[in-house]
Formats: structure tokens, C-alpha cells, sequence
């Protein structure tokens, strides 16, 4: 364990360090310092590699989970709007509340409207896709109502979603 050292003493050792020339102790008690202190950071340059900043992992590892649940959101909702009118369509009465739920994990409280927004413009798209595979009666208006429910059921998991992360963040 390297003991802490003060700027001062940080900038005295760092030419020694830079050098090749302090001693063990220093060199980490130096880089030690440098790692906490952006001043003596600025200072020594690119002398010393800046250490990985946990906050700027985060924020990536945030970022790609975010992807993910976007994939998952627009998969899930597909495969949804897929079901109507089939015999498992509905299982939408649980996907879509899962889907909102997830929608609150993406967007927070945006959710409330870009979820809906979501749902009806996949809700376009398949209908396209299936008047292009030749299922030209599809009933675009029975289509439209069943999305208008989804939207529905996925409001009620934004809010619980939504209604379980602030009980959560309270007790926290
Ligand atoms: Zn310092």
C-alpha cells in the first residue's frame, strides 16, 4: 500500500519518477496520487497514461445494455404484433406489460409515449410486411384496435415498472 502523498510532495517526485530514477515506494505513492488528483495528472502529461475511468466504463456498459433492451423492446413488439389474430395472440397480455416494463428500463418516464409511438409504427411496418407476403386481407382496422390494447398493456408495465423503481430508489 502506497501512503498517500500530498500534491507538493507528488510534484517533486514526478521528474524522479518520469526519469526512472525514484524508488519503488515513490513511483507508487506518484502514481497513486496521479490516479486521484487531476491537477498532478495535467501536469505530469501524457507521462502517465490516464487510468481507465470507472465512470466512462459505466457509462459504455450503460450505453450497450441500452442497445440491447432496444433490440429486445423492437424484437418483443414485433413478435407481438406477429400474434394478433393468431391463437397465442393472447400471450400479448403479458409480453406487451413486459415490453413497457422494459420501455421504462430504456426511457424512464418517456416511455409513456414513446412505447405507444413504437407499437404503432411496428404496427405499420406489419402490416406492410404482410400485405408484401401476399396476406392481402388483413384487416387494418381490427389490427389498429389490437395495437390500440397493446399500447394499453404496456402502459400498465411502464408504471409499474416505473411505480417499482421509485419505491425502490425511496427505501434505498
Ligand atoms: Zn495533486
Amino acid at each position: 500500500m502506497a501512503s498517500e502523498i500530498s500534491c507538493d510532495i507528488c510534484r517533486d517526485l514526478l521528474p524522479l519518477v518520469q526519469d526512472g530514477v525514484a524508488s519503488e515506494d515513490s513511483r507508487a505513492a506518484v502514481e497513486a496520487h496521479l490516479r486521484s488528483c487531476p491537477a498532478c495528472r495535467a501536469l505530469a502529461g501524457d507521462a502517465a497514461p490516464p487510468p481507465p475511468d470507472g465512470q466512462e466504463l459505466l457509462r459504455r456498459i450503460r450505453r450497450q445494455l441500452r442497445g440491447a433492451l432496444i433490440i429486445v423492446l423492437l424484437a418483443g413488439i414485433l413478435f407481438g404484433l406477429e400474434l394478433t389474430e393468431g391463437v397465442d395472440m393472447f400471450y400479448n397480455s403479458l409480453l406487451m406489460p413486459a415490453l413497457g416494463a422494459v420501455g421504462y428500463l430504456v426511457y424512464r418516464w418517456k416511455a409513456l409515449w414513446r412505447i405507444p409511438l413504437l407499437l404503432l409504427v411496428l404496427c405499420g411496418v406489419v402490416a406492410l410486411l404482410k400485405l408484401l407476403r401476399g396476406l392481402a386481407v388483413i384487416d387494418a382496422a381490427s389490427l389498429l384496435i389490437w395495437t390500440g390494447i397493446y399500447c394499453l398493456f404496456a402502459l400498465v408495465g411502464v408504471l409499474i415498472a416505473g411505480l417499482l423503481h421509485f419505491a425502490l430508489k425511496k427505501e434505498g
